[in-house]
């Protein structure tokens, strides 16, 4: 620190004015103070990347010792298996593994199913999740050749019919999840493809992505449900836990007993395994599923709410906020997590009075921080993704703002 103050008088700049000790100590501060903290998402959309995709807030955490793997019947080592694994094996009917995210799903599956054998896949398909993960590229690593079929728009199950031979181990199709093509597009029904596969006795596996357990779509969310995929007859599928699934960052393998029964004893799969604080929110989010409270998991209730009720709840936080001047918009929310890039939910927006580019700063710097959009020039909050219990902060944050302090 006095080094730095140094050169600023070294270079005869102006001193800030705080004191040396301050400076040490605000340094301090921040390095003491936890990098990782609680924000309030106002953007609207449920399954933010950028601020940890699926809240899990409600499940109380087991810190200290637990039967991760230890069977307390026997009083012998367990497997950490079967604490999510009774509750998957009831909502998909299949056996199913866990593992630390779906890009982990995906690579062991094609490392223990096609590692040094062929990969049959639509042109289509060859997608980018995003942060480096790409199909292709995670298909080199497994060891498996990538055998691309048909064009970007459409493949159809002759494409894959002639693709096939003494080679393929799998057949493979991935959901687009965060893109979509409209126009002249075609692929053969989910289905029609098990047939294909299942006459030459070749695995069809579905990377779903999303990982859809309930139908959402009530509420104007169409994503392909794990249970249909299944049925349609995929003999391996894999899906993330942290988008429309609603839980914490882990992947999740389920099909054929013998395909997973294979994947589980790939040496890979003990490098990948999740930890006991994962399991403990993925089995809470499981059991709220399988006995559909769906209401305790937050990402599916706030996928639930109707435009109506953000617009009531937007009408009694606006009369919280005093001096601060807002306007109510309708306006569109979006589920995120690459789920439904096309379709959005209605939804009601609070406008705030100001310059939005510096609102916005205010905000996002203030605590807890407050991630706001920015809709036409102006300033929009959407209560969607702001949790009941972050009401209040939120409101102290809008009245905290500097524009509105000069007000009152
Ligand atoms: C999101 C996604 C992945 C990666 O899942 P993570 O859980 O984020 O690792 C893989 N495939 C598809 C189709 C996806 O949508």
């Amino acid at each position: 620190m006095l080094a730095a103050m140094r050169e600023v008088l070294r270079a005869g700049r102006e001193p800030n004015g705080l004191s040396a000790e301050a400076r040490v100590e605000a340094s301090l501060a921040k390095l003491d103070a936890p990098s990782l903290r609680p924000v309030i998402n106002a953007t609207g959309v449920v399954l933010h990347t950028n601020l940890g995709r699926a809240p899990l807030t409600g499940v109380e955490f087991i810190g200290g010792y637990s039967n991760l793997e230890y069977d307390l019947d026997s009083g012998r080592r367990g497997k950490r298996d079967v604490h999510a694994g009774a509750l998957l094996d009831r909502l998909l009917e299949r056996p199913a593994i866990v593992v630390n995210n779906n890009a982990a799903a995906v690579y062991l599956a094609l490392n223990e199913l096609a590692a040094g054998g062929e990969v049959i896949i639509s042109r289509g398909e060859l997608i980018e999740i995003g942060d480096g993960f790409r199909i292709p590229d995670i298909m080199e690593r497994s060891g498996a050749i990538l055998r691309e079929v048909g064009t970007t728009n459409r493949t159809n199950l002759e494409d894959y019919r002639a693709a096939i031979n003494a080679n393929t181990r799998l057949i493979l199709r991935v959901h687009p999840s965060n893109f979509h093509i409209n126009g002249f597009t075609g692929k053969p029904a989910l289905k029609d493809l098990a047939a294909l596969a299942a006459q030459h006795g070749i695995p069809l596996y579905e990377d779903l992505g999303s990982g859809c357990l309930v139908d959402l779509r009530l509420y104007g969310i169409t994503e392909p449900l794990v249970s249909e995929s299944l049925a349609a007859g995929a003999g391996l599928v894999t899906f993330s836990c942290d988008k429309l699934l609603g839980g914490p960052q882990a992947g999740i393998l389920a099909g054929d007993a013998g395909l997973v029964e294979r994947i589980r004893r790939n040496p890979m799969f003990r490098a990948l395994r999740v930890d006991k604080l994962i399991l403990q929110a993925l089995e809470a989010t499981l059991r709220a599923i399988l006995f559909e409270r769906y209401d305790q998991i937050p990402a599916l209730r706030m996928l639930s709410l109707s435009a109506e009720a953000i617009r009531e709840r937007a009408e009694r936080f606006r009369a919280m906020l005093g001096q601060v001047k807002t306007e109510l918009l309708p306006g569109d929310s979006v589920a995120g997590g690459g789920s439904t890039p096309d379709q959005s939910l209605p939804t009601w927006l609070i406008a705030v009075d100001g310059n939005a580019v510096q609102l916005e700063r205010s905000l996002r710097h203030g605590c807890p921080p407050v991630i706001a959009r920015i809709v036409d020039d102006r300033l929009v909050l959407d209560l969607r993704t702001v949790l009941p219990e972050q009401e209040h902060a939120l409101a102290a944050a809008l009245q905290g703002l500097p524009e509105f302090q000069a007000l009152s």
